[in-house]
């Protein structure tokens, strides 16, 4: 395979940081906007977040849920109400203290002293404290029972280490926020977001996840319980990529979110919260890259499929655009996936070559070479994004019939979501190492000659405290982390491997993002 001519430069195999940089901007994803750890999203990146808005905005409407939007600016004191909470956040939040500016004596502009806010306000990082404050007026008695909301947003979390989509200081999300009336129904709904996440990652945008529960140290700030889904990236590294929290009825107190019983009695409610965010597309590229740029799941794809007419600047130019015109309109009446098939006629300027690799760089999963030739013989050339190279190092071509190709594209549309996600699934099954039962065996294996080691899954004592402080310790000193207790696992049965007492479950350890 090495007479291939890839479209990049960067490859995953050496530099996997490297390689994740050029496909964001060789794929036109996004770019850094001189405000640190801000980014410009792009028109590619930015349609591929819309078609994942979309499809995770119908699960989480079918799940009974309501959008609202509440203010961007949080009084600092709601933060305050929440010990564990502010804490968690208090490292990165963004503060505004001024409504105003004015000149100093050198013309500069400053905050006017004389227009300080008498309250501060913190620029949203997450938003249960004020949706808390809705929650508290919203619901009397048990029939404002579940109250199930989401709020797509930005927030801002001042972040020390970015990167652009995995953690960015400004991102884009969607945060759940509900009310229950006691601990069991609100438990079963943050499993219930966390299913809708699952479903989302794997069918959506095919990548396989694992769900699963937080160890104690990784709870989100004020939660009972952080679920998690987390994805194995290419080089091996865990991505947190979903979180569902069980809050208890800590918000519920800090907040006053009372309610009325069935039997007359009033009690706090048990709320719940989860949130995924433009992190996704950081998974998205990290899954399913390769060494020509991003190759996008048709689902998520906001062009499913590219027709690139040939051009040559020639009267000829007007019958093949027509052509082309024909076969775009024929196949944009087929349904993909359950919806409209996407389809675009790229017309603008440019050779015909270069285009096509723009759009193998962008990963659109069909691409449709239309040149004079094809027309007289009534086919087109048709380039799978997830399979490129044939057995020669050069594109795999095929020419079916035009008027086959309309009937054709859901299908392989279809074939091409499933072929990304079961690549991905192999990857990350043969990539998981079982049977470690000590220390110096994890340490040996994550200090050997692999490169992306992977994931262990191991045997612990579900330590709390101090003793989970002294593991999470012990991680460190090899990079690694506790990711998460997976749902549905096999029985334990050894000692654990960090403290030799009895096993209590299994978990997975590994470098992550
Ligand atoms: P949290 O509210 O902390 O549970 O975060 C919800 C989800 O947002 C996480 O599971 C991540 O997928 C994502 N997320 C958290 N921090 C960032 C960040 N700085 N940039 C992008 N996504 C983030």
């Amino acid at each position: 395979m090495s007479n291939i001519r890839h479209a990049l430069t960067a490859r995953r195999a050496d530099d996997f940081a490297a390689w994740y940089q050029e496909v964001i901007s060789a794929a036109d994803l996004a770019e850094e906007s001189g405000v640190r750890g801000c980014m410009v999203i792009k028109p590619w990146g930015y349609g591929i977040w819309e078609r994942i808005q979309r499809l995770m905005d119908d699960r989480i409407k079918a799940t009974g849920h309501d959008n609202c939007y509440f203010p961007i600016f949080i009084p600092l004191s709601n933060f305050e109400r929440e010990a564990e909470h502010v804490e968690g956040f208090a490292k990165e939040m963004a503060v505004v203290t001024h409504h105003r500016l004015i000149a100093d004596e050198n013309g500069k502009l400053i905050p006017d002293p004389a227009a300080k806010l008498e309250e501060p306000l913190v620029v949203r990082p997450t938003s249960e404290t004020i949706i808390g404050d809705a929650m508290a007026r919203w619901i009397q008695s048990w029939r404002d029972l579940p109250l199930l909301t989401n709020q797509w947003a930005n927030v801002v979390r001042w972040e020390m280490r970015t990167r652009m989509f995995l953690r960015t200081s400004e991102f884009l999300w969607q945060e759940g926020h509900t009310a229950h009336e006691n601990a069991a129904d609100a438990k079963e709904h943050t499993l219930r977001m966390l299913e809708v996440y699952r479903a989302c990652a794997e069918d959506d945008l095919a990548m396989p996840v694992i769900a699963g529960e937080k160890p104690e140290n990784e709870r989100f700030p004020g939660a009972v319980e952080t679920w998690s889904i987390e994805a194995m990236m290419q080089d091996g590294k865990a991505l947190q990529a979903g979180t569902s929290h069980y809050l208890g009825t800590n918000f519920a107190q800090a907040s006053g979110i009372q309610y009325q019983n069935r039997e007359g009695g009033q009690q706090y409610c048990h709320t719940t919260s989860w949130g995924t965010s433009t992190r996704l597309i950081g998974g998205v590229i990290m899954t399913h890259g390769d060494d020509d740029g991003l190759r996008v799941p048709p689902a998520i794809a906001p062009h499913q499929v590219v027709i690139l007419p040939m051009l040559r600047d020639k009267p000829e130019d007007e019958a093949l655009l027509a052509y082309c015109e024909d076969l775009r309109a024929a196949i944009a009446g087929t349904s993909t996936l359950g919806e409209k098939t996407r389809i675009l006629l790229d017309k603008k300027p440019g050779k015909a070559a270069a285009k096509r690799w723009d759009w193998v760089r962008k990963g659109a999963p069909i691409i449709l070479e239309v040149g004079g030739r094809d027309m007289e013989n009534g086919t087109v050339s048709l380039l799978r994004r997830d399979r490129l190279w044939d057995a020669n190092g050069k594109p795999d071509f095929s020419a079916p019939a035009a008027s086959d190709a309309t009937g054709l594209i859901p299908g392989l549309l279809e074939e091409i979501q499933q072929a990304l996600y079961n690549e991905a699934a192999a990857r990350r099954d043969a990539n998981i190492t079982r049977g470690i039962t000590s220390l110096d065996e994890l340490s040996a294996f994550y200090s050997g000659d692999a490169k992306y080691p992977g994931w262990a899954e191991v045997q612990w004592s579900k330590p709390t405290g101090a003793a989970l402080d002294a593991v999470v310790e012990k991680l460190k000193a090899l990079k690694l982390t506790v990711r998460n207790v997976p749902i549905g696992a096999e029985p334990v049965s050894g000692t654990c491997i960090f403290t030799g007492e009895p096993a209590a479950e299994r978990i997975y350890v590994a470098r992550a993002y």
